[in-house]
């Protein structure tokens, strides 16, 4: 079976890059295309009981509107998820306020 640490810390990575970079105001195909690959999630990850968690995550907390919304809302929706689980694995929470910092903009020196 994979690492899980590893598959998890660059999957966040991808996850949280992508919504970094999903546009203010995406097109419909754009939207559609994230939806999918949200969706998929629950089926394709491999780590079974890490994917049925996010299973129930996403039925509980759906991210049409905030994928609809954009770039920003997005973000802060992925926070959220990835929130959880810290919180399910006893680690940190993560300030959202600084997702844009962390995954798209970077830190001044
Ligand atoms: P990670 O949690 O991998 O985080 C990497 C970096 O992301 C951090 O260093 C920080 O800079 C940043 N970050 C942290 N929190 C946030 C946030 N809320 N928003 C934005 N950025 C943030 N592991 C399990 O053991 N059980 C599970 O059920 C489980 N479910 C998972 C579900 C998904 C969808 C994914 C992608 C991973 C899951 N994992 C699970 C793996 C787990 O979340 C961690 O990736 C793994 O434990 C390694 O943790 P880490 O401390 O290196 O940092």
């Amino acid at each position: 079976p994979p690492d899980v640490e590893r598959l998890g810390r660059h999957t966040w990575t991808f996850l949280h890059t992508t919504a970094s970079y999903f546009p203010p105001s995406p097109s419909p195909h754009q939207k559609t295309a994230m939806l999918s690959l949200l969706r998929a999630l629950p089926t394709l990850y491999p780590c079974g009981s890490c994917a049925s968690h996010l299973g129930s995550y996403l039925e509980a907390h759906p991210p049409e509107p905030e994928v609809e919304s954009g770039r920003e809302a997005l973000e802060k929706w992925l926070c959220g998820v990835h929130n959880e689980v810290n919180e399910r694995l006893g680690k940190d929470r993560f300030d959202c306020g600084d997702v844009p910092q962390r995954w798209r903009d970077g830190w001044a020196d």
